[in-house]
């Protein structure tokens, strides 16, 4: 640990050295961060799974969100998705691109973030890069996880006939970000905040989608928002699919916002941020799923059928009929 004076702003090696260092100790790869690049080799009979993701603030993340909880959120949206794959995590490399005059403090809770996670999740720094811009602060996180060789899930696998299935609950980060933005205003304080931590604080289903390998006959986590993901697995595995909205499953607090404003269904189906994992299974597995849902201490829903390609991809009521949505999903640009 190099002292760093709260004046001064410290160079690139004074902040690797003092907040980033630290959080690369444990991991052989890193080098202890003195070199170029890390050095890791892959267990035997294993497969490297990689996923980069970027965090900018006004896109991903608000300005007033807490440094720590920007942080985590950054690492556990690329551990996400491991888990989706299948995969276990094994370590990261970061780049953040600091505003220029960024608080020293506002570094120090950025890198307190990564330490808690990294003991929760059992993994460390790598590498990476540390750069300022004039710029909105941007971060961008790549995690490198395993399986075995030839398990990982993949998104186009889906077969006409296999039941579609989401684990955790769906909606809760897009009600956060409202009631973050001052919406919901109706709702309990307890569930707004309740929201919010799920917008702030996604849960990688890590255990889950380890044991789903196997099973899951196509897999990815949801980001863009349960129907444009739907429509992302459908379009890799060449199928369709239909929604009975009634079986997604909701929290206690996205059901008191339902109950308030039934309008909202179509945020909870549309919204992103969600970061858990929709797959599909072929029909004859749901017992397997059900113990996995057991074992792993993570709920585990059927919300629907995969269908040939020429269907689409349709939510339906409780009776079947279709229901329409006028904005769906997130859209990158
Ligand atoms: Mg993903």
């Amino acid at each position: 640990m190099v002292p760093l004076d709260p004046i001064d702003p410290p160079n690139e090696f004074e902040l690797i050295a003092a907040l980033f260092a630290p959080l690369a100790a444990s991991a052989p790869e890193a080098l202890a961060l003195t070199d170029d690049a890390a050095l890791y080799a892959t267990s035997p009979g294993g497969q490297t799974v990689l996923t980069v993701d970027a965090m900018v603030e006004g896109v991903h993340f608000l300005p007033d969100d807490p440094a720590e909880s920007v942080a985590r959120k950054l690492l556990r949206v690329s551990l996400s998705d491991l888990a989706a794959k299948g995969a276990a995590p094994k370590g990261y490399l970061l780049v953040t691109a600091w505003r220029d005059g960024t608080p020293l403090s506002w570094m120090r809770a950025f890198a307190a973030g990564l330490a808690s996670d990294q003991q929760i999740f059992g993994i460390a720094l790598w590498g990476g890069d540390t750069v300022r811009t004039p710029g909105p602060p941007s971060f961008t996180l790549t995690a490198i996880g395993e399986v075995p060789a030839g398990t990982m899930l993949k998104r186009g696998g889906a077969r006409v006939g296999d039941g579609i299935y989401v684990t955790g609950t769906i909606g809760d980060a897009v009600l956060g970000l409202r009631a973050l933005r001052g919406g919901l205003v109706g709702l309990d304080k307890t569930h707004r905040d309740w929201l919010a931590g799920r917008y702030r604080l996604p849960e990688p289903r890590l255990a889950a989608g380890g044991a789903l390998r196997g099973i899951a006959s196509g897999a990815l986590d949801i980001s863009d928002g349960l129907m444009a993901d739907l429509g992302h697995l459908c379009a890799v595995s060449g199928v369709g699919a239909r929604i009975e909205l009634d079986r997604v499953p909701l929290s206690l607090a996205a059901r008191a916002a339902v109950a308030l404003d039934g309008g909202l269904i179509e945020a909870i189906a549309g919204g992103g941020d969600d970061y858990e994992i929709l797959f599909a299974a072929a029909p004859g597995r749901e017992a397997e799923i059900a113990d996995i849902a057991t074992e792993t201490r993570t709920p585990i829903v059927r919300i629907g059928t995969v269908l040939p390609a020429g269907e689409g991809v349709n939510p339906v009521d409780a009776a079947g009929r279709p229901v329409a949505f006028k904005h769906l999903g997130y859209r990158h640009f």
